[in-house]
Formats: C-alpha cells, sequence, structure tokens
C-alpha cells in the first residue's frame, strides 16, 4: 500500500513522514479512526514508507524488495497481531493466509467481517500472543530495517494480554514499531493508551470516497449516489457498490410515486420484489430514503446549496419537495428507523414494506 493508493487524508499522510524526515518517529502510534476509515490502510502505507529501499520525498517506492514483501505482507520484519478464537496454541500466525487475503480485498473492513471470515463467534487477542510477540523482539531484525508490529484492533486485547505487552510497549527494542490500529478508543485500558501517541483519523469526505469507487470503476453518479449514504466509511461504501441495488434513485422514487398515488396494486408487486432482495439491500434502500428526506427538509427549508444530490436525484427532489409535507417529515423519517430495525430483527420484509408504504402514503402530502 502507498499513500498514493488513498484518496485524501493529506495531513494526516504529512504528519507521518515529516515524522520520519525529523527523526520524530513516536515508537508506539495508535491509529485511531472509525469503522471505515484510513487508518489500517494509513499504517500499512506508513510501514512501506519505513522500510522502503528507494523512497521518494512522499512516498515508498512499490518496487524494492521490501516494498513487494510489505505489500503482499510477507515481510519477515512485520508481525501481526489480530483477534483469534483465543484458545491457547490459536494465535494470529496460525491464521495469516487467512489475513493476507482479507485486508488484500480492501483495507478497510470491520472485526464483524473478520470473524466472520475465520468462523469465529467472539475474537480476543490472548495472552499466549503477548508471550509469542515478546519472543520474536528479541530477534534481530532479518533485513535490518524497522520491525514492525500491528496490532489491529487492540479493543480486543484481554487484560492479561495488556498487562504483558505494557513494557515492551512503553521500552521497545531498538527500531521498533508498534502501530494498533482501533476504532472505539474509549474501549481500550487507559494503560494502553497512556504508553501510545494518539493519531486521529477522521472519516473520510464524500468526494474522498466518490473517487476512491470512480477508480475502482463505478461510475461516477452512482459513485457520488453511494457516497451519500456511506457517511465517511469507505467499507460502507464498497459493501453498497458490491451489492447489486444500482438502481437504488430510480427504484425508491417510483417507490415514493407510488406512496404519493396511493396506488396500492403497484405497491404490492414492490413489495415483493423488495421481498426478494437481501438484508443489507432494503437496509439501502430505507437508508437512502432517509437521505433524501433530509435533503427535503434542506430544499424546503431554502437551503438549496446544501443538497449534496447530483442530477437526476436532484431534479427528483426539488420537485418532490414542492408537494411534499414537511410537517409530517419527522414522524415519517421515525417510520422509516423503526422499518430499518424491524428489518435488522428479521421481520418479514414485504409485510414491513407494505406496512411502511401505506403509512408513508397518508403522510405525505
Ligand atoms: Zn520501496
Amino acid at each position: 500500500m502507498r499513500f498514493r493508493d488513498i484518496n485524501g487524508l493529506e495531513a494526516q499522510k504529512n504528519t507521518l513522514i515529516q515524522s520520519v524526515k525529523k527523526n520524530h518517529v513516536a515508537h508506539a502510534q495508535l491509529f485511531h479512526g472509525s469503522e471505515g476509515s484510513g487508518n489500517l490502510a494509513l499504517a500499512l502505507a506508513f510501514g512501506s514508507f519505513l522500510n522502503c529501499e528507494k523512497p521518494s520525498d512522499t512516498d515508498s517506492c512499490g518496487e524494492c524488495s521490501s516494498c513487494v514483501k510489505t505489500d503482499k505482507l510477507i515481510h519477515p520484519d512485520i508481525t501481526f497481531i489480530f483477534p483469534t478464537a483465543g484458545g491457547k496454541k490459536v494465535l494470529s500466525e496460525n491464521f495469516m493466509a487467512e489475513w493476507r487475503e482479507f485486508v488484500l480485498d480492501h483495507p478497510y473492513k470491520n472485526s464483524t467481517d473478520w470473524l466472520e471470515k475465520i468462523n469465529i463467534k467472539q475474537g480476543n487477542i490472548p495472552v499466549e500472543e503477548a508471550r509469542k510477540l515478546i519472543q520474536n523482539l528479541s530477534l534481530k531484525s532479518y533485513e535490518g530495517g524497522y520491525k514492525l508490529i500491528y496490532l489491529w484492533l487492540p479493543e480486543y486485547l484481554s487484560i492479561s494480554t495488556a498487562n504483558a505487552i505494557l513494557k515492551v510497549l512503553e521500552e521497545p527494542p531498538e527500531k521498533t514499531l508498534f502501530f494498533l490500529i482501533c476504532n472505539n478508543s474509549e474501549n481500550l485500558l487507559t494503560t494502553i493508551i497512556s504508553r501510545t501517541q494518539r493519531f486521529a483519523i477522521p472519516k473520510f469526505t464524500d468526494e474522498e470516497i466518490s473517487v476512491n469507487l470512480y477508480n475502482r470503476g463505478i461510475d461516477s453518479v452512482r459513485a457520488k449516489e453511494i457516497a451519500m449514504l456511506a457517511d465517511g466509511n469507505m467499507h460502507k461504501a464498497l459493501e453498497i457498490a458490491q451489492s447489486k441495488n444500482d438502481n437504488l434513485h430510480d427504484w425508491f422514487a417510483n417507490w415514493m410515486r407510488y406512496c404519493y398515488g396511493f396506488k396500492v396494486l403497484d405497491l404490492v408487486p414492490m413489495a415483493d420484489e423488495f421481498d426478494a432482495l437481501n438484508k443489507e439491500q432494503e437496509k439501502q434502500i430505507l437508508e437512502y430514503a432517509l437521505t433524501i428526506f433530509r435533503e427535503i427538509f434542506l430544499v424546503a427549508g431554502g437551503n438549496e446549496n446544501m443538497v449534496k444530490l447530483e442530477e437526476s436525484a436532484l431534479d427528483f427532489v426539488q420537485k418532490f419537495a414542492k408537494v411534499f409535507n414537511i410537517g409530517n417529515l419527522s414522524k415519517m423519517t421515525e417510520l422509516l428507523d423503526e422499518a430499518i430495525f424491524h428489518i435488522d430483527r428479521n421481520v418479514r420484509a414485504k409485510i414491513v414494506f407494505l406496512d411502511i408504504s401505506l403509512k408513508l402514503a397518508q403522510l405525505i402530502k
């Protein structure tokens, strides 16, 4: 991973690059960012930069033997520790094949994806992991560069594991760096936090997300639509992009037309169509509706310049705002939240959809 592979986060990249130039690289850094942020991606790019044999002023080369091994996650001086099943002999090193596949697909995934991938219900980082690590750290670096320890989701450290690594975290051997990649620093032990330098990674902007999607071959209108739904979460954006709801707006617009016209005969087959989608797709449609309602509110309030929509969607919102009963907006928003809640709890989608459609039909005008 190069810095240039990550869209945006320029200030954060610069901070890391400058720390190397000024010889001020903290020996234990906490890359803290919400789910779907660039925290792991940035830490990986930084690792490449640190050990690159021919770095430019602002990035690793991507071609030297260190970069090649780092990119494949097979560099002998890089250790990854992440949640596993926690049995005595079940350590991160036993899951490296799965880990490589997981991260190389894209580095914005979350703990649920990981535990699902390795088929574990509840993960943790057992104390044996700390013992193994301390043993490894006593060995010299293989390639003469930095030894890097990536601790992904230190939220999963057991108390005994955390206690076992405190000393080495505070005073690691020479040329050894710890990168702790976390989503919820409030779940970390203060003893861990106090031994790290906190490095906050902001959420991605809509623009950064849409550019990333566009670079992955998604057309620009849809990329912007997805970015709006993803709320700065790259993981969520990629998930939506991979799902088959590529006509989200058309689907929503038809739905609203049927509701507005109280067209029950059209709503019933639509409910069947909705029922045939998977849970994530169903939630996407309802979340999209929430987003559009918010935009309608802005248009109706005269804040049209804040509206983030594109072309056909914007046109729709402008027209719809004129006939939409804005006084019922909070009630409609509540209904949508409730529907998402029910879908999450596996209430039959067809019933949820018909129920909310009929209620919206009454409130919409
Ligand atoms: Zn290189």
